[in-house]
């Protein structure tokens, strides 16, 4: 059968919606068949994230010469903050024939539907919008003007969703992991025939 570069998978869905927490579990999983690229960003580290491991923390001016330099292969500007995706990591794996996976926002995620148009889009979905806000609000991490923000961008984020080559709803982790999982190896069977 033909294997040749990776596959690049996107997951990505508003703010609120556990793309974090299903990455986390997809990576907990000793079988787990992907490379996590881990992201740049300007924004401060969280209590307990770890630099090199959750993002790679930097300022605004060495982040804006990383995108001069075309270090990035997206980048966007989400509530106030750059988050971006360094190239040299995901071209390199990709091009050792190992599937990478992104878990970025939407602006992003479309910047790579343009570069990368046989790239795989997952939009994990909430069950509501409620349910969204409810969670935005129970994480607790960040204040009201914050969290007011991210309710907004999640709204014009949730209009996207149609873009997306899947989409999973997020309604139990381990559910939404099993869906995702699915279709990788659904999309590898489908596009690697001889
Ligand atoms: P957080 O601040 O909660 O860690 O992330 C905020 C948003 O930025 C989330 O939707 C997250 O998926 C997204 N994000 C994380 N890394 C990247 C990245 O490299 N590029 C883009 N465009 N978005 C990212």
């Amino acid at each position: 059968m033909r294997k040749e570069r990776g596959l690049l998978i996107v997951l990505s869905g508003p703010s609120g919606v556990g793309k974090g927490t299903v990455r986390k579990e997809l990576f907990s999983q000793p079988d787990t068949n992907y490379e996590y690229s881990i992201s740049m960003t300007t924004r401060k580290a969280r209590e307990g994230e770890v630099d090199g491991v959750d993002y790679f923390f930097k300022d605004k001016e060495d982040f804006e010469v990383l995108i001069e330099q075309g270090k990035l292969l997206e980048y966007a500007q989400y509530v106030g903050n750059y988050y971006g995706t360094p190239i040299d990591y995901v071209n390199q794996t990709l091009d050792a024939g190992r599937d990478v996976f992104l878990e970025i926002e939407v602006q992003g995620a479309t910047q790579i539907r343009e570069k990368v148009p046989d790239g795989l889009f997952i939009f994990l979905a909430p069950p509501s919008l409620s349910e969204l806000q409810s969670r935005l609000v129970g994480r607790g991490t960040e204040t009201e003007d914050v969290i007011a923000n991210r309710i907004a961008a999640a709204n014009k984020e949730l209009e996207m969703m149609n873009l997306y080559d899947y989409v999973v709803e997020n309604d139990e982790v381990t559910l939404a992991c099993d869906r995702i999982n699915s279709i990788v190896v659904a999309e590898h069977c489908r596009r690697e025939r001889v």
